[in-house]
């Protein structure tokens, strides 16, 4: 073999190692082979030097990058494809008519429902039917056991309601008032707590408010929302949550509520409504066991122990914002409805 063969060959064989050797790196076997390959090579190369011949010099193997060693928290952390382009946020949803809890009334892009036409029945509503424990009477039908029964029930919550001092509001107050009229219609309107008026004469909605009630029950009678049922004062039953005025009208304090409402339930299961109208948020709150406005809470029908109950504004509310008498008409025309209908 001359010596310009022998000078091929050794580079082929150089080339060809160095193509081994890295596709043996890519499988991670690469160091033991390249040694190998290096021990050979300069065999070959003792060979040829003995022989007079020079090789030229041999390819310079690849140089391996460096791998960077990774940081307890980079070994840690989970390996994250890059981030998609993220879509604009979508507005929230709109909020579905009729119920609304609190928590989303009060949230700041929330705007109360423009009025809507009242459907007869919420359509996401069903009306259950009604519990054997609180069956109001069939319509048309004798209520005078009830009404009966109900008598001692009512006078011994009124004599509670005159002694109690459980939550302290009977030390500014000048009577309790623990509700009046009878549970002849099978009609209970509960409204918050008594005012001035109510505190000195210890009767329910007997100041402006009051008088405005009057108006609105005697005005169902008159249009004859409820055909051959009598409707005034002394037919229906009207309580409030609270037996005793907060000082300066202020609101009831949940403790307040919580230490008088059994008061309240005690007489509605005596009472054994057909229909229950709540006057305010405060009486909508405690019977439905869910916060709202009244705003989202009416324009439905929901039931407490089997009788209908309806949400409507407080008529304190409507001698401030006079324009809230019509929905408030609108709600006792459901109350009517509901009423007629099993
Ligand atoms: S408001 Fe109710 S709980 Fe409080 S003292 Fe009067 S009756 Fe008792």
């Amino acid at each position: 073999m001359s010596a310009d063969d022998l000078r091929k060959e050794a580079a082929s064989i150089a080339h060809a190692a160095k193509r081994l050797i890295e596709r043996e790196r890519a499988r991670g076997g690469g160091e033991l082979l390249a040694a190998g390959v290096a021990k050979a090579r300069e065999s070959a190369r003792a060979s040829a030097r003995a022989k007079g011949i020079v090789l030229p010099p041999a390819p310079s193997a690849p140089q391996r990058e460096p791998v960077a060693q990774p940081t307890t928290l980079e070994v840690a952390a989970p390996v994250v494809a890059p981030a998609a382009p993220v879509a604009p946020a979508a507005p929230p949803a709109a909020p579905p008519a009729g119920g609304m809890p609190d928590f989303v009334a009060n949230s700041p892009a929330f705007k109360p429902p423009a009025p809507q036409p009242e459907p007869k029945v919420a359509p996401d509503f069903v009306l259950p039917p009604f519990t054997e424990d609180l069956n109001p009477s069939a319509l048309g039908g004798s209520r005078d056991a009830i009404v009966a029964a109900s008598l001692p029930v009512l006078a011994d919550v009124a004599a509670q309601a005159n002694a109690c001092e459980k939550c302290g509001l009977c030390r500014t107050h000048t009577k309790a008032v623990p509700g009046v009229g009878s549970a002849r219609s099978g009609i209970v309107f509960v409204g918050e707590a008594p005012g001035a008026d109510e505190d000195l004469r210890g009767e329910p909605f007997v100041g402006r408010a009051g008088e405005l009630l009057t108006k609105m029950i005697e005005g169902m009678h008159q249009r004859a929302l409820i055909p051959g049922v009598k409707l005034d004062r002394d037919e229906v039953y009207i309580v409030n949550v609270l037996k005793c005025r907060p000082p300066d009208n202020r609101n009831p304090l949940p403790h307040e509520i919580e230490a008088c409402s059994p008061y309240v339930l005690r007489q509605l299961e005596a009472l054994q409504p057909r229909v229950i109208c709540c006057l305010g948020k405060f009486a909508a709150e405690l019977l439905l066991g869910m916060k709202g406005t009244i705003s989202s809470m009416r324009g439905k029908t929901y039931r407490w122990k089997g009788a209908k109950l309806v949400v409507t504004y407080h008529p304190a509310y409507c001698l401030r914002s006079p324009s809230a008498k019509r929905p408030v008409w609108d709600d006792l025309q459901r109350l009517a409805q509901e009423y007629l209908t099993d």
